[in-house]
């Protein structure tokens, strides 16, 4: 008898949190299970072989929305294969609608909903006993004979008795290492998953603490926390930072999401005294437009948040990396458009332009005819339109999200940036739009560049300004050099100088 826990994700550096602690809490099956992951880059006939070749009895997959359409066709395809293989789905992209799902997957035997630990647990032991009663597991969709039913609903767990996911299973060296102290969010900003769970469920600090000592013994090169709201509450924020802080390995880095307007001068007095690289948060400003974010139920005082980020981008110590989402109520192009140079003015390492995901059971989903949102079907059901922005505003911001990456996120053009902006006289948001209209105008999207290359279309783009004359391209080509020398290696540079700026 075997088990397997499995998925894809997204990167290869990724790995699943949800599977190690399902290993764990049924660990005294241990011989019996095993975990597998993939990555949506492994083909599916490498994967499909892969879950062939071995004598799978039951095998369980982790579905999001990267890659719930190819677990589908997979799934589909080891049943043909092997019809007496059980299938089990869990995750958040069949938790809101295990009924349809398998309605209409036959292949689908079991789905978990909500939280698996002891869902999971459950359903072994009634799946290897003589009479299976499956009726009292909380959140089970299950099949019998025709009917699908479902058991008790979901239940939220006492998140202190869950076992630590790694105790059995050492972390990868070569992959993030996912860690979670709390589970849910005090918000309930509407387009969130996470504004599901009604309270937040914390792990005790001292757990905590032996928990984050585990990683740091073993030198794991990146912690990320998943805690919806790492500073929900001040005190504990506090107090776990301190520890890393002191028991800093100097080789270890902490991920968080942080609320921007709850960061208080306690932190960042803290914040001050952690060494360079120890911590890394990630803001979500979403937008700034006031009704936009009280139309998502999301308050936030974009001053104080202002005024925490620049404080801490000041001490120089800490990587910042903001949010921004297109797409949500009442934030129209222009509305945008002041959001992304409110947050892009606070010069923050990263800026992630994401775009409005209709989830499964987040509550703007609800919403689409009030405001006459159109979405992809299918994952990651991200917004086509809505009755503020057109498709093809839409279509414009992620030509702008795609050169903003390129330009911007990968570094590498810090001063040819602002140069430019500075003699175009252009905000940056004018700057990226009107840029990235000529990078696709010119078909660079269609391939990949080399950093190398990226300089030349830089300078391709200045030139091609007809508003400038000799001297700024040539002075524009020299900055970029400089942001070049602080970049490339040297041979890079060697090289690239042998070929010249033009771009082939
Ligand atoms: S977006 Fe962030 S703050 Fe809002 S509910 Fe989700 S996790 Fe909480």
């Amino acid at each position: 008898m075997k088990i397997l826990l499995t998925t894809l994700n997204a990167k290869y550096i990724h790995s699943n949190l949800a599977l190690k602690y399902l290993y764990t809490s049924v660990i005294e099956n241990k011989e019996t299970i095993s975990i597998r992951e993939f990555t949506i880059n492994n083909s599916d006939d490498y994967i499909f072989t892969e879950l062939c070749r071995e004598e799978y009895e039951v095998v369980c997959f982790s579905c999001y929305i990267w890659n719930t359409q190819r677990i589908l066709y997979l799934a589909e395809n080891l049943k043909k294969a092997k019809p007496e293989v059980k299938i089990l789905f869990g995750g958040p992209e069949v938790s809101f609608d295990s009924v349809n799902i398998m309605t209409e997957n036959k292949f689908v035997d079991f789905i978990i909903s909500g939280e698996g630990e002891l869902a999971f647990k459950q359903f072994l032991n009634n799946y290897f006993s003589d009479e299976p009663n499956y009726e009292n597991i909380n959140g089970l969709t299950y099949r019998l004979g025709d009917e699908i039913c479902i058991s008790s609903p979901p239940k939220l767990l006492e998140f202190d008795k869950v076992p630590f996911p790694y105790e059995y299973l050492e972390p990868e060296s070569d992959k993030v290492v996912y860690y979670e102290s709390t589970r849910g969010c005090p918000y309930r900003c509407s387009y969130c998953l996470s504004s599901i769970d009604k309270t937040v469920r914390a792990l005790p600090v001292d757990r905590v603490y032996r928990e984050l000592k585990f990683f740091i013994d073993r030198n794991v090169k990146q912690v990320k926390f998943i805690d919806r709201t790492f500073n929900w509450n001040k005190e504990r924020c506090l107090e776990i930072l301190r520890f890393l802080i002191v028991n800093d390995n100097k080789i270890t880095n902490f991920h968080f999401e942080l609320c921007g307007d709850l960061i208080d001068e306690k932190l960042i007095e803290l914040l001050k005294s952690a060494r360079d690289g120890l911590f890394q948060f990630e803001i979500g400003v979403q937008s700034t437009n006031n009704k936009t974010l009280e139309a998502c139920n999301r308050k936030c005082n974009f001053t104080k948040l202002k005024n925490n980020i620049e404080q801490i981008l000041n001490m120089g110590n800490i990587h910042l990396h903001l949010d921004l989402i297109a797409g949500l109520p009442y934030e129209d192009y222009n509305s945008f458009k002041e959001s992304f140079n409110s947050v892009y003015a606070l010069s923050a390492p990263q800026i992630q332009l994401g775009f409005l995901k209709l989830l499964k059971g987040a509550a703007i989903r609800g919403q689409t005819d009030l405001y006459k949102y159109e979405y992809r079907r299918k994952e990651p059901y991200e917004i086509i339109s809505n009755q503020f922005l057109s498709a093809l505003e839409v279509t414009h911001l992620k030509m702008i999200e795609n050169v903003l990456d390129l330009y911007y996120n990968r570094g590498g053009f810090e001063f040819s940036i602002k140069f430019a902006m500075k003699i175009l006289n252009e905000n940056p948001f004018d700057f990226y739009e009107r840029f990235s209209n000529y990078y696709y105008k010119m078909g660079f999207q269609h391939k990949s560049h080399k950093k190398e290359d990226l300089y030349r279309i830089f300078l391709q783009y200045i030139r091609w300004r007809e508003n400038l004359h000799e001297l700024f391209s040539s002075k524009m080509q020299e900055i970029l050099k400089e942001d070049m020398r602080r970049t490339l290696n040297e041979d890079a540079i060697k090289k690239f100088e042998r070929k010249g700026w033009d771009i082939l």
